[in-house]
């Protein structure tokens, strides 16, 4: 839930999910938690373990690593979406392929309660309860928490997730 700051503005939380599967995953994990902790607007909250996840779509390419973080922001959801995209770009992401390789993918999953749908940012993640490599990760550190619109807990979404892909710590 929203919660004030001592300086009177809001924080809110926000989950993200993050992905690599190209070259040292973990460490572009790394650095990507590295790079949204040294934001001056946010904060890292809960991190879950990794998850080593088999590709899904394109299926010809290497195993995901697929991590779910906590952060606490009073950045704008538009904000924090470009500050998402200047991190892969840094991180050397080459924009090619749709579900192709990747160094890192950061995805917004859910931004407090707030439900967003512009051509630019679509929050809750539409994806979130067909995806068992998002739902697994996330049910780790947020169990109870209730993403806008689908009326369960995220525990709940993981139980009657339907993608059967492998997904293992
Ligand atoms: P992708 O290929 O999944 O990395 O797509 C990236 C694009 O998806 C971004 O440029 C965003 O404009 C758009 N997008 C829509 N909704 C979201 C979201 N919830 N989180 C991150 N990107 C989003």
């Amino acid at each position: 839930m929203a919660s004030p700051s001592p300086a009177g503005m809001l924080f809110e939380n926000v989950f993200i999910g993050l992905g690599s599967n190209l070259g040292g995953r973990e460490h572009h994990l790394r650095l990507a938690r590295e790079k949204l902790r040294s934001h001056p607007e946010i904060e890292l909250r809960q991190q879950s373990s990794l998850y080593r996840t088999a590709p899904v779509g394109v299926l010809d390419q290497p195993e995901f690593l697929n991590q779910v973080i906590e952060i606490a922001t009073r950045l704008t959801p538009q904000a924090l979406l470009h500050t998402l995209l200047q991190i892969e770009r840094e991180l050397g992401r080459v924009r090619d392929k749709k579900w192709g390789p990747r160094t890192i993918d950061l995805d917004i999953l859910a931004f407090d309660q707030r439900r967003i749908n512009t051509t630019e940012l679509v929050v809750p993640h539409p994806e979130i309860r067909r995806r068992r490599f998002v739902l697994a990760p996330w049910a780790e550190i947020a169990p109870d928490f209730r993403p806008p619109e689908s009326g369960q807990t995220v525990a709940e979404l993981f139980a009657s997730c339907n993608d059967k892909s492998a997904v293992h710590v």
